[in-house]
């Protein structure tokens, strides 16, 4: 007989429950809605992490929105990041005289999303914002303004509703904090 695995047990303790992440979304997705009135704006998701916050949040926002994907480089099956960021997945259409909204699951270093804002804002995007699940203010390396975030966390690493670990997880509805004993195995 298959032994039965829980994803549960794999977590050292739960970080936000699916209801306290759903109140975020809607949260943001209110003043979202607040500040784009008037406005198209196109909504960029950065995959894999971000699709179940970008799935939620876009459909917690009362406005005409365009959505496009974007994939960069990744931890891989490592917790700590290469510092170096690859475009992988590029957009489908212009962003030229847009105003775009940058859907990330977390910002920890800064990297990626200094390294995405500067190659949205050279091909013309008249405004350009960031929206993310979750900030680890402690760990930035590069200088960025988050202009939208749900929740400031600790070091820690963390995974569920997107995040992974060697690419599972992502399907958790709560965010977890991994127990170290599954990197060090
Ligand atoms: P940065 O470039 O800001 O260092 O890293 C951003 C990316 O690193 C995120 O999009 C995410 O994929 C990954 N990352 C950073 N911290 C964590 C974490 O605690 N858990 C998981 N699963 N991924 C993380």
């Amino acid at each position: 007989m298959k032994e039965k695995r829980d994803l549960y047990q794999d977590l050292e303790s739960i970080l936000y429950s699916k209801e306290q992440l759903s109140e975020a979304v809607s949260e943001l997705g209110a003043r979202i809605t607040n500040d784009f009135q008037g406005k198209t704006p196109v909504m960029i998701c950065i995959l894999k992490g971000a699709t179940v916050f970008f799935c939620d949040l876009i459909r917690q926002i009362n406005l005409p929105l365009e959505i496009e994907f974007m994939a960069v480089s990744s931890y891989g099956a490592s917790t700590k990041s290469s510092g170096e960021v690859r475009l992988v997945k590029d957009l489908d259409r212009s962003i030229h005289g847009r105003d775009v909204i940058i859907v990330e699951d977390i910002v920890d270093s800064g990297m990626t999303l200094n390294f995405l804002k500067k190659s949205l804002i050279s091909r013309g995007a008249v405004s350009l914002r960031i929206a993310t699940l979750l900030d680890k203010p402690a760990r930035r390396v590069a200088p960025l303004t988050v202009d939208y975030s749900c929740f400031e966390i600790p070091d820690a690493f963390v995974v569920g509703y997107g995040l992974d670990y060697n690419e599972v997880y992502r399907n958790l509805p709560d965010i977890g904090i991994l127990s170290p004993r599954i990197y060090a195995e």
